[in-house]
């Protein structure tokens, strides 16, 4: 993720890229005194509090707190990742992009991306040809699609034979290699030479954040299979990354905060033509975080919505907790046996299709349903325990300092659990600290503290470190030798804090420079509010890097108090150690007389923490 380009490229980029000349292009920026104003694009405002400073090339926000470098800025504006905006700004300063491992990237696929952008034209030809594209149009009018559908979403045709796009490739003088590298054509086994990849199947491309053709999904016109065939994997092509119909979604899930989440290609274009416009789906395979991520730069809310089958559910399962591991608020919907929401939108109309979406359960909630369903089902302490443990799994997934919704929602359903099992919901915080350990993601530090609510007494000390940190860069590795990220409780500083730390070369130039490494939108505006309040404290611009002026004095105070705090909750944490092992080991006595045989779940952190103990 992080560090696709080196600090001589970002620095470059920046450098011809200028923040005023730049933030001017989308809106118009009045001077005045140092800085430039403006109404605030990512806030509703009268009165402007957008500034963007020439000398430090950030911007910030005094109304909302958004802040951060020329690119941060076109992140946020243009709904991009980080390494989409860096080459948006050199695309429009004129600079090759080279990345970090050397490979050209952009350079290299410019032909790759030429060759799919006329293929996106070859196969809409296709579909509109009288004769070649009839039996395509008969499809998809049997589907129900209207021609501005098709036309909207650049749907096409590839016509049935080995050789059609070869043949007009050929007459267009596309080189074969680039065919084969954008995955259009595919080698013969025997080395002869090459043949069409799609065949005999309607076309949707697929396109990146940008808009860009990177691949296709092609539909079988009958019951071939496989039903859709996808392009493989390539340069550009990545599955794991993408999300069909994104592009065209992203205004409305934008405005929503909403985006939805269905299987099929033709369900996105289906549900786009019934008006639903906050629709994606996967490229055929299962959600990963990395969609999920995704998803996140634009919405606060994610419906998943899957077949009732059992595959369906299985999908919606593993996907709630992808969500809940990135703290997105996720429900989940299932529409009845056999329909997918292509057909609830063409049979039923928006209307139902919305009244399902609404319907959609929080995912904790769906996640208990199955849970209660195995539970009732199980015929031994054994399946009633697997039972717990998989929703101990799900609830586990969640960041220990979630977002003060998420601790509700979690603590809701905890007390459920509680109620139904007949297990105290001592017992099952330990169970989920270590549900929470056994996390495959490294979240670090997550299990330190159970329910933290909002800012704890840690944060006015962690607050001043970053502070300092943001300003002197160049001290973080000192810093890190006493206190290390891991230490640091409240998240957004821990991530800002091991961002600094991951970038050397940067962080010892300048702090414009280290702010200009920071790729996640959220953690700029952070750090640019320290920033500032950095600069704020006066005298601290003169104080030269090693002196010990405020700045100096602030970060080691700070230190000094996050080790003393540490030593104070060691303390504390080995109390509620005790406490805890001393009630569970009564609870296991308690199960192994069975007087919990009947709906109890054997408390097994009892005898862990027994033999962990002293
Ligand atoms: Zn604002």
């Amino acid at each position: 993720m992080s560090g696709l380009y080196t600090d001589d490229i970002l620095d470059e980029v920046a450098r011809a890229n200028d923040i005023v000349e730049v933030i001017s292009s989308y809106f118009p920026l009045r001077r005045g005194g140092k800085d430039y104003k403006a109404l605030c694009p990512f806030h509703a405002e009268k009165t402007p509090s957008f500034t963007v400073s020439p000398a430090k090339q950030i911007f910030k926000c005094f109304g909302c707190g958004r802040g951060g470098s020329v690119f941060n800025f076109v992140m946020l504006k243009e709904n991009l990742t980080f390494p989409e905006a860096v080459r948006v700004l050199a695309e429009r300063a004129g600079i090759t992009l080279r990345r970090r491992d050397g490979s050209k990237g952009e350079g290299a696929g410019r032909g790759v991306r030429q060759a799919l952008e006329w293929a996106v034209r070859y196969f809409e030809s296709n579909l509109r040809h009288p004769t070649v594209g009839q039996e395509a149009r008969n499809y998809l009018e049997r589907r129900g699609f209207k021609k501005e559908t098709a036309e909207a979403f650049h749907l096409g045709f590839a016509p049935p034979g080995w050789d059609g796009l070869l043949k007009a490739a050929q007459g267009d003088n596309i080189p074969v290699g680039l065919l084969e590298s954008a995955g259009l054509v595919v080698q013969r086994d025997d080395g002869s030479g090459t043949y069409d990849r799609f065949r005999g199947r309607v076309m949707f491309p697929i396109t990146d954040a940008l808009n860009r053709p990177i691949g296709f999904g092609g539909r079988a016109l009958g019951d071939e299979t496989p039903k859709y065939l996808n392009s493989p994997e390539t340069a550009l092509f990545r599955k794991a990354e993408n999300l069909y119909g994104l592009p065209e979604a992203r205004p409305r899930i934008g405005e929503t905060r909403r985006a939805v989440v269905v299987e099929g290609y033709t369900d996105v274009a289906m549900a786009h033509q019934a008006g639903v416009t906050n629709v994606v789906a996967t490229l055929g395979t299962a959600l990963t975080s990395e969609h999920v991520r995704v998803l996140k730069r634009y919405a606060d809310e994610v419906v998943l919505v899957f077949d009732s089958d059992e595959a369906g559910r299985r999908a919606a399962d593993r996907g709630l907790e992808l969500f809940l591991a990135e703290d997105v608020r996720v429900s989940v919907t299932a529409l009845p046996e056999g329909k997918d929401p292509c057909d609830v939108c063409r049979d039923e109309g928006a209307e139902a299709f919305g009244r399902y979406l609404a319907a959609a359960k929080d995912a904790l909630d769906y996640k208990w349903e199955l849970v209660r369903e195995e539970f009732g089902a199980a015929t031994s302490p054994a399946a009633q325990r697997r039972a717990l443990e998989a929703m101990l799994a799900t609830l586990g997934q969640a960041p220990a300092l979630a977002s003060g919704e998420a601790n509700v929602r979690r603590d809701l359903i905890l007390a459920r659990v509680s109620q139904a099992l007949g297990i105290s919901a001592e017992a099952l915080w330990a169970e989920l600290a270590r549900a929470r350990r056994r996390r495959p993601t490294a979240e670090t530090g997550g299990a330190k503290t159970p329910p933290a609510a909002g800012r704890g007494r840690r944060w006015p000390a962690e607050r001043e470190l970053l502070t300092a940190l943001v300003c002197r860069p160049s001290r973080a590795d000192d810093a890190a030798a006493r206190v290390p990220p891991a230490q640091v409780e409240d998240t957004a500083f821990r991530r800002l804090y091991e961002t600094i730390l991951a970038r050397p070369a940067r962080r010892d130039r300048d702090v414009q420079a280290a702010l200009r490494g920071i790729e996640d939108a959220d953690l700029a505006s952070l750090a640019v509010e320290l920033y500032e309040r950095g600069e704020g404290i006066e005298a601290c611009r003169q104080e030269a890097d090693t002196g010990a002026g405020p700045l100096a004095q602030m970060l080691e105070k700070a230190l000094a108090a996050i080790e003393q705090l540490d030593r104070q909750e060691d303390l504390a944490t080995r109390e509620r150690a005790a406490r805890l092992a001393k009630q569970d080991s009564q609870a296991l006595k308690e199960f192994t007389e069975g007087r919990k045989a009947q709906q109890g779940v054997m408390p097994r952190t009892a005898t862990h923490r027994d033999k962990m103990g002293k």
